[in-house]
């Protein structure tokens, strides 16, 4: 394989993360292997300067990126982040991980990513606006409702989709609600997507809890992230019975044996834009959180978490991966020789893009399903899609991550037997 250049050296980078996943399920591909080279290169990588005027009105000049990972089997799909510590390595991998993530779900999509490093929470509303309508623009010549469709994650949310709809659409002279997903419910984005990731964490959780003889009244659970993801994935568990006795985000890391009261931290975060000071718990030490004794570890903020050295003192029984990319392959390792079960990201987190789907194709017919509606479609993809993973995990004696990326492999690279290379 040509070293890819634009690939960082470091053995940790989420990229190579993704090209060491690939490697695992190569040999359980037959002669679908012969085209797996294709999973290792992304398709398209756009990389844009954005000149921001600031509101003092000195300019600063911040970094942008669309990756297009895969597009045998549709449009890209993928989410845009702002965080400070986004790059060109982080998006590719996140665009491959939505390429395996569509196929594992069978959503007719390919993969991609886009992002910019910059602090979302030092701009002013103007400027995180004017942010985004530049970086729409550069980027507006390869997305596009049949070409690739972006979406919120860390750092963004509806609003910042509104702006990009916008920005698109008067770019084209036309009103073009389906280029991007997770739109307000106004603009025609669709009911149940913002809590759809957080659900579909709690039903994949749920199905793989049932079959491995894991109780979720009473489990205690830990939770990393209490953004969009994290926070509707405990709030279910929490309905559901089990006890939420640990959460860490960016700011601090809270314990309460008995549980914390995740309507009150709620409210907390709200007025405090974050959870330290909390009330309702003690403060531990960052670290510490890594080896509190749990039933269910639920890491729901950012790849990269969970390493060898955590994965050997964790003391759970399951890892659900609401976070992209949170577990090291060595980890990975390490968990399944100590028979901790782990629901890979690209099951476990795939109620956003499920529901996602929806949003598009309502955009496309322009016409609109109920909350109830959605919910029991994006159940049944969700519950049959952990189950055959499941199924097929037994099948091979192989860990639930292996066994997603087999299901998914084969359908992309099937497509892309089909479809050939052009020009041949
Ligand atoms: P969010 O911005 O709403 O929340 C992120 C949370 O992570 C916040 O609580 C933040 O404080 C915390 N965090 C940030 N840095 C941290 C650190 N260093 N240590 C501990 N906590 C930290 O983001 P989100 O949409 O909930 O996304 C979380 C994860 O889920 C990401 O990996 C994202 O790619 C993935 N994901 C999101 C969606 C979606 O629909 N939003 C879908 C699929 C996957």
């Amino acid at each position: 394989m040509e070293k890819l250049s634009y690939a960082s050296e470091s053995s940790t980078s989420p990229w190579v993360t993704y090209l060491r996943q690939i490697d695992r399920v190569a040999p359980h591909l037959g002669d679908l292997a012969h085209w797996i080279e294709t999973l290792r290169h992304p398709k398209r990588a756009l990389i844009v300067d954005i000149p921001l005027q600031m509101d003092d009105g000195t300019i600063r000049h911040f970094e942008g990126y669309r990756v297009q990972h895969n597009l045998s089997r549709g449009p890209g799909k993928g989410g845009v982040r702002y965080h400070p510590d986004v790059d060109l390595n982080e998006v590719m991998a996140l665009s491959a991980w939505m390429t395996i993530k569509c196929a594992a779900l069978n959503l007719p999509y390919g993969g991609a990513k886009g992002g910019i490093r910059v602090d979302p929470f030092s701009l002013s509303e103007g400027e995180l606006e004017r942010l985004t309508r530049r970086y729409t623009s550069e980027i507006g010549l390869i997305i596009g409702p049949q070409k690739d469709i972006p979406a919120p994650d860390v750092g963004t949310n509806g609003k910042v989709m509104a702006w990009m709809m916008d920005t698109y659409s008067m770019n084209h002279g036309t009103t073009i609600t389906g280029v991007v997903t997770g739109k307000p419910i106004h603009l025609g984005g669709s009911l149940g997507r913002e809590k759809a990731t957080g659900r579909g964490v709690f039903i994949t959780g749920c199905e793989v809890a049932k079959r491995s003889g894991i109780e979720i009244e009473g489990a205690k659970i830990a939770l990393q992230g209490f953004g969009n993801v994290g926070s509707e994935a405990a709030r279910l568990f929490e309905k559901a019975g089990a006890r939420i006795v640990a959460v860490q985000d960016h700011s601090a890391t809270l314990y309460n044996e008995a549980g914390i009261d995740l309507t009150e931290l709620t409210v907390w975060q709200a007025e405090s834009k974050q959870i330290a000071g909390f009330p309702g718990a003690q403060e531990i030490a960052k670290e510490e959180f890594w080896t509190l004794q749990m039933d269910i570890l639920i890491p729901a903020a950012l790849e990269g978490q969970i390493t060898r050295e955590r994965a050997e003192n964790l003391s759970c029984k399951l890892v659900l991966e609401g976070a992209n990319g949170p577990t090291y392959p060595e980890a990975d390792d390490v968990l399944a020789e100590r028979g901790i079960l782990v629901v890979p990201d690209v099951i476990c987190n795939a109620g956003g893009v499920t529901v996602s789907y929806f949003e598009w194709v309502q955009d496309m017919a322009s016409f609109f399903w109920s909350e109830e509606e959605i919910n029991q479609r994006m159940d049944k993809i969700i519950t049959d899609a952990i189950a055959h993973v499941c199924d097929k995990a037994e099948e091979k004696n192989c860990s639930l991550r292996t066994s997603a990326y087999i299901v998914a492999c084969e359908r992309i690279l099937l497509a892309r037997k089909d479809r050939g290379i052009y020009p041949g």
